[in-house]
């Protein structure tokens, strides 16, 4: 007798049951899609179905109870699909036009922010920060609330040339889309990191903490039973804290924040763009980093006043030049932005395009 399909939890199920029904039936098959305001577009297809979406701003880590009414708005007004977009959007998609207006008014009832779509600013996408993991140099939903607080009226309503994409990292390992984003914020340690030679030889294996240095750094020390570490090479980047608590990187004083702009991931125009650093360090000041927050809105401000229409922040920064855009902005040049990590790709082709 065949065994019934065993259910597991290994690998993701296929996106495909998943599908509200008009996106399975049109599946390939869509013509455009229109931004109808800055909370709503529709998708339409060749055979003339339509699918309605509306975003919808979440803290990203989100309650039980808020995505248990999601579901229930979802339930009611959609068919029961709704999605979570890559920045952590909740989205809404409705098929029936009749239902736009009511789900649009239950939302707003809730208290739920309605935006984020088109030219303006969706919400961020960021990493753990305090709440939870080790290596945070910041936080990241407490900085990234005071940031959108500041920045709401760009979700809302407000429009710029082209949609701004914020991120937050609260490391340099860079969970979030820190490197694409057009202007984002990475937490940084700047301090070699301590060993504790007495906790080393019980709490650490050698060669994993020797193989999880990017830079060579570690080197064993038998003297200690333990390991050593070039101040030279080393970047501050954490990852050997990561795997031997005792050696620790963390310093509350010296902990904070560079900021780093122009990056994107379309071919849209222009090829993709690493974001490049522009300010270096700011102090850590929860509960509201002002200078962070003054610092973002400075920068989307002047991108506001001065790129063209359709221009995403870096292609109106490659137009102006850095000199200029240092200069636009009152920022400081400093030494930190020149880049002469010893494996720099500047020569390397990095761009996903193959035709020039
Ligand atoms: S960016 Fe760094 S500190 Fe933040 S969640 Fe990722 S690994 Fe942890
Ligand atoms: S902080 Fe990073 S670069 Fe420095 S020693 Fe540790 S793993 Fe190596």
């Amino acid at each position: 007798m065949a065994l019934p399909q065993r259910k597991t939890d290994i690998g993701p199920p296929h996106f495909e049951q998943f599908l509200p029904p008009v996106i399975k039936k049109n599946y390939g098959k869509w013509k455009y899609h229109e931004v109808l305001s800055h909370n709503t577009m529709v998708h339409v297809a060749e055979s003339g179905d339509k699918l309605w979406t509306v975003r919808v701003a979440s803290p990203r880590i989100l309650s039980t109870d808020t995505i248990r009414e999601h579901c229930d708005i979802a339930e009611k007004y959609c068919g029961g699909y709704l999605r979570y977009t890559t920045r952590n959007n909740a989205e809404f998609l409705v098929s029936d036009e009749k239902q736009l207006e009511p789900l649009k008014k239950d939302l707003a009832s809730r208290g739920f922010k309605m935006g984020g779509i088109g030219y303006g600013i969706t919400n961020v996408v960021h990493t753990q920060g305090w709440v939870h993991c080790h290596s945070a140099a910041t936080d990241a939903s407490g900085l990234v609330k005071a940031m959108m607080d500041e920045l709401f009226e760009y979700f809302e309503s407000k429009s710029l040339p082209n949609k701004v994409r914020l991120a937050v990292a609260c490391c340099v390992n860079m969970c979030g889309a820190v490197h694409c984003s057009d202007i984002a914020v990475v937490a940084v340690h700047t301090k070699v990191p301590t060993v504790k030679h007495d906790l080393f030889k019980n709490m650490c294996e050698l060669p994993t903490v020797i193989g999880s240095c990017p830079t060579r750094a570690i080197s064993p020390d038998p003297a200690n039973k333990s390991v050593k570490i070039n101040p030279d090479k080393c970047m501050y980047c954490g990852n050997c804290f990561t795997v031997c608590p005792p050696i620790s990187i963390k310093d509350p004083e010296r902990d904070g924040v560079a900021i780093v702009v122009g990056g994107k991931i379309n071919s849209l125009r222009s090829n993709p763009k690493f974001s490049k650093l522009v300010i270096p360090y700011i102090s850590n000041e929860p509960p509201r980093w002002p200078k962070v927050v003054a610092a973002i809105k400075h920068i989307v401000e002047v991108y506001a006043a001065n790129a063209r229409k359709h221009e995403r922040m870096g292609e109106w920064i490659e137009r102006i030049g850095w000199e200029r855009f240092f200069s636009l902005t009152g920022i400081d040049f400093t030494f930190q932005s020149i880049d002469d990590f010893t494996f720099m790709r500047d020569t390397m082709r990095t761009a996903s395009t193959f035709k020039w």
